[in-house]
């Protein structure tokens, strides 16, 4: 059984439990709306398509002055935009690849080959790997992961990555690069993430890990499109939801003074904005405690433009044990002769490598890269960073699901309070995924639609 089966029997057998036990009203209008969706993500912009498509009324209300939440693409100069957030699609992620078909976007190739600097020697693609005797374990422990019953993966999940890598034999050298590369995956050192999350990852995951395609002139396109067909008058920006209050019906307030009634809610909210939420009724105990134990990963994104794309390589990427941690091509695809390079560092690395001044950080990007690239600093022409760690609504780039947190505080927050169903990445099978985010944005309205 994989990994999105068996955790929709668990997460419905959960539902079955505790589900409310009075009917929810029906869907009659008041004030022309009956859904009010929290969050113009990707997930509440994808449950307001549904709703759309199905001539559900709703009304979306978001925070910031834009939409698309962690989509976030950047004109780092006007010939290049680079992903300040989201950036790979994947291709085993169907819906999101079927929503870019729906919308006339265009899929590109965006897959790397990685290049290596560890211990001060630079390590071509194709000229690094891993031991012969680590290769053939890995290969095993993913060709016999079918095999795992639901135990097993209960039992993962009560141990992290790294443990269950040194117990597997992977050690030295190797266990050194999985962790500079897995990292960048979860956004935390490997030493906090369950077992059971990354080796299903990796596991169910296309062979480049996801890293498949990005969305041609700009991930953001997505929500666009998608806005563009529900219609900007449904949407408002600027609309930070403070009250919940539900009884027949349910009330939102927001910090402009604006309040809304309608039958029920989408909320797209990452846990630490839905927490700052006043729920009236309370969430339960239970839904509380779960929302004060998922951490979301820390990671910056700084994106550099250099005059000339010095490293060649459409598909040059590069992992390293220094400060800027992983690097990046950011702008395959587009047209040169400028490109840029983003440097994406996780955990305690993205504070730095956020707090830098720009002249710091173009200082430590060149003392990483000039000993094998030559004088690149000079090429260098603007730079963009954006760190998750402290963005107001998530605190993190997305969330992360530490020893033994998979089966437990995933089932309790995706319960339904009263008449507010839940969605968003941290929900999801793709958990960290646009896909993710999308899916559970489409389950949230079918359950409405039912
Ligand atoms: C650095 C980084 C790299 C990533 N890389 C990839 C990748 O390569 N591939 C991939 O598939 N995914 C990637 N992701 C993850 C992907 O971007 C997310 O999973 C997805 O965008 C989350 O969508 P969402 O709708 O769940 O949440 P969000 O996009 O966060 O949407 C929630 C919205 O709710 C709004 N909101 C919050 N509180 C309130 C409130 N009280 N009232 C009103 N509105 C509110 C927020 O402003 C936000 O817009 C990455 C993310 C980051 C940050």
């Amino acid at each position: 059984m994989k990994r999105r089966e068996f955790l929709a029997q668990a997460t419905l057998a959960g539902m079955a439990i505790s589900l409310p036990s009075f009917v929810l009203p029906n869907s009659k209008k008041i004030n022309n709306t009956s859904v009010i969706i929290i969050g113009a993500g990707f997930a509440g912009l994808a449950a307001a398509y549904q709703l759309f498509k199905k001539n559900i009324p709703f009304i979306l209300l978001e925070s910031r002055s834009r939409y698309g939440g962690r989509v976030f693409s950047h004109a780092l100069t006007p010939r290049l935009v680079v992903e300040l957030g989201g950036e790979w699609v994947g291709a085993s992620h169907t819906r999101i690849r079927e929503l870019c078909d729906e919308m006339n976007l265009t899929l590109e190739n965006n897959q790397m080959d990685t290049h290596l600097i560890y211990k001060n020697q630079y390590f071509a693609k194709g000229k690094w790997d891993y031991s012969n005797a680590w290769k053939q374990k890995f290969e095993h422990i993913i060709k016999t992961y079918p095999q795992l019953t639901e135990e097993d993966k209960k039992q993962l999940d009560q141990y992290d990555w790294w443990r269950y890598l040194v117990n597997n034999g992977c050690t030295g050298r190797d266990l050194e690069i999985r962790e500079l590369l897995d990292s960048t995956d979860f956004g935390e050192s490997i030493r906090h993430v369950s077992a059971f999350a990354a080796l299903a990852e990796y596991a169910e995951s296309s062979p480049k890990n996801e890293m498949d395609f990005k969305i041609k002139g700009g991930n953001s396109k997505l929500a666009d499109a998608i806005v563009a067909k529900i219609g900007k008058q449904n949407i408002n920006l600027n609309h930070t939801v403070t009250h919940i209050i539900q009884n027949n019906k349910v009330e939102v307030r927001c910090s402009n003074g604006k309040s809304f009634i309608a039958d029920k809610i989408i909320c797209t909210a990452p846990t630490f904005a839905l927490q700052k939420i006043n729920w009236s009724p309370e969430l339960t105990p239970a839904y509380k405690n779960a929302l004060n134990e998922l951490q979301y990963a820390r990671i910056t994104k700084r994106a550099f433009a250099f005059s000339k794309r010095f490293w060649k390589d459409e598909s040059f990427d590069l992992i390293t044990d220094q400060a800027p941690h992983y690097f990046y091509h950011a702008s395959k695809n587009q047209p040169g002769p400028s490109g840029a390079l983003i440097s994406y560092s996780i955990g305690d690395k993205a504070l730095i490598n956020a707090d830098y001044s720009n002249t710091n950080a173009a200082r430590e990007m060149a003392a990483c890269l000039e000993p094998f690239f030559g004088p690149v600093k000079k090429l260098l022409k603007a730079q963009q960073y954006y760190y998750w760690g402290q963005d107001i609504y998530s605190q993190g780039a997305y969330a992360m699901y530490g020893i033994g947190q998979w089966f437990t505080i995933r089932p309790q927050l995706l319960q339904p309070h009263l008449h507010t169903h839940f969605a968003g990445e941290h929900l999801a099978d793709w958990q960290g995924f646009m896909e993710g985010a999308i899916n559970t944005g489409e389950d949230a309205a079918s359950n409405i639609i039912q």
